[in-house]
């Protein structure tokens, strides 16, 4: 017919198909029902390879039939050839007497198959990704809900803490602005402390008395500070809101602060295993640590300070570090207490000569105990002797233990020169890494030298200790080695009259 011909596919489409032809072959199904929608070829298709060219040509026909017609519209039983494209609609098995041979293309069934397939497909798929969609769904609103809970769960908390809630990780960036920074009443620590009963004191440093007490739900340690502060209110205020500014891991977290008349009080996060100090030099405790924690506590006190020298908004130069100032908390993490004491104490001068020498017989740089020259150096000088105690598990002036030499530092330098610097480490310590005991030593040795220029920046202190292999150069003569001049003696006399035990010491500098 006309419309098989002359159909809906474009002259281009069918010169493409009559050069090339369809070649995918077809299947005789016998006794078949001839389906519904065939189209009957007139001319010239009266043979049966007529009839199978005619379809083989056309890739639209789906089947064929040369079929024995007996209908009056085609004159009796006068075989015809039919056609099919598209769908094969009412077909079947009939019987072999009735029916007809159908001619089915592959490509047909295969389409066929495949549309089966691809319903089968959707069919499946559809669902599949639907309820996906749907759980996805679920989740992000349940997630949203959470996070909505989570902020109220904050905002409750910082109602209760007055504005007390600073990330871990955000460290300075999330600090409190100053109108949040939580100013406590004295009343309120009053009862948190039993009225600063004895029960409640958990320590006495050279700034005051330190209490354990709940604010706000929360364990915290207060530090009742001697008056020895000359800081008015305002200034006092200022200067604790500039140091909760200082935030990080590896430093004792400032909570809060009250200023009322005469008192001033300062309130930390509560560390429950005591100090460096506590825990080194007590025979039962310092068996808890074994190494591989020595040797994290020595990078966690590392980092601490690189932050406060070198990554803070300004340089903090602590000025007393030492073992007692290292506290640690339940997973025996080291954060350093008491940066920026001087700070409060009415010395704001970084890095210049000051009056007022605040530190520690021992942990002193020699230009800061002699001369009251402070720097970030000085500090580092600290670090090195605080490390040399770690791993020796010798305290920084024991004469006894460190064989009849003046310090520690000293005791260590002299080992190092007879190679003799495996047998410092404290034996003690469990499950230690011979390596990494010469690395700690070694980094020592390079901070407590007599120069402060030759001393090594805290960020690269940090960088060896995390990296290990990095060339050293050898440590130069330790500090306090060849000074033994009158003079340095009469200092550290000084320096070692006790002040009731504390160790905030106040000596004239020159
Ligand atoms: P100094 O002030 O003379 O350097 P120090 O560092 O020992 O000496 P403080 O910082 O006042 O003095 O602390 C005294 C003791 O109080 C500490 O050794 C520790 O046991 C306890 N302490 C201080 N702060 C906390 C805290 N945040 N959590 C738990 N205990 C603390």
């Amino acid at each position: 017919m006309e419309e098989w011909t002359s159909g809906r596919y474009s002259a281009g489409c069918r010169r493409k198909e009559a050069l090339q032809g369809c070649s995918d072959g077809f299947v005789a199904l016998p006794g078949m029902k001839s389906p519904d929608g065939s189209l009957f070829i007139a001319r010239g298709r009266s043979k049966y390879e007529d009839c199978a060219a005619e379809c083989s040509r056309n890739c639209s026909c789906v089947a064929y039939a040369f079929a024995n017609l007996s209908s009056s519209r085609f004159g009796g039983h006068v075989p015809r050839c039919l056609v099919w494209s598209g769908e094969l609609i009412d077909t079947g098995k009939v019987g072999e007497r009735t029916g007809e041979t159908l001619y089915l293309r592959r490509a047909g069934m295969a389409a066929t198959k495949g549309k089966r397939i691809k319903s089968n497909a959707v069919r499946i798929v559809l669902p599949v990704v639907g309820s996906g969609v749907l759980v996805l769904i679920c989740i992000s609103l349940a997630w949203l809900k959470f996070k909505g809970k989570n902020k109220k769960g904050t905002m409750q908390k910082n109602i209760r803490l007055e504005g007390m809630s600073i990330s871990d990780e955000f460290e300075e960036e999330n600090s409190p602005h100053d109108q949040e920074f939580p100013f406590v009443r004295l009343e309120e620590i009053a009862f948190a402390t039993h009225n600063f009963s004895e029960t409640c004191m958990i320590g006495r440093g050279g700034f005051g008395k330190v209490y354990k007490g709940m604010l706000g739900g929360q364990e915290v340690a207060i530090k009742r500070l001697s008056r020895d502060s000359q800081q008015g209110t305002k200034e006092f205020r200022n200067e604790v809101i500039l140091i909760a500014k200082l935030q990080h891991r590896n430093l004792v977290r400032l909570l809060g602060c009250c200023s009322e008349g005469d008192e001033k009080l300062l309130i930390y996060e509560y560390l429950p295993n005591k100090s460096l100090y506590a825990t080194l030099f007590d025979e039962s405790r310092k068996l808890l640590l074994d190494w591989a924690t020595h040797f994290r506590i020595i990078k966690g006190v590392a980092k601490g300070l690189r932050y406060l020298h070198e990554d803070s908004r300004f340089t903090i130069i602590h000025r007393d570090l030492k073992a007692a100032n290292v506290l640690l908390d339940a997973d025996f993490k080291p954060k350093i207490a008491d940066f920026g004491m001087a700070r409060i104490f009415g010395d704001n001068l970084e890095n210049a000569n000051t009056q007022h020498v605040v530190g520690t017989y021992g942990y002193m740089a020699p230009e800061y105990a002699m001369e009251g020259v402070f720097s970030t150096k000085s500090d580092v000088y600290s670090f090195g002797v605080l490390l040399l105690e770690v791993v020796t598990g010798i305290r920084r002036n024991s004469i006894s233990q460190t064989m009849g030499f003046s310090s520690l530092t000293v005791y260590s330098w002299n080992m190092w020169k007879e190679e003799r610097t495996n047998e410092l480490r404290d034996s003690s310590i469990l499950h230690t890494s011979p390596d990494e005991i010469l690395l700690c030593i070694h980094v020592a040795l390079l901070c407590v030298q007599e120069n402060p220029y030759d001393r090594p920046f805290m960020s690269s202190v940090v960088f060896v200790l995390e990296n290990g292999s990095t060339p050293l150069t050898s440590p130069n003569l330790p500090a306090y080695f060849a000074r033994q001049s009158a003079a340095t003696n009469q200092i550290r006399t000084d320096i070692l009259r006790p002040v009731n035990s504390f160790t905030l010491t106040e000596i004239e500098g020159r």
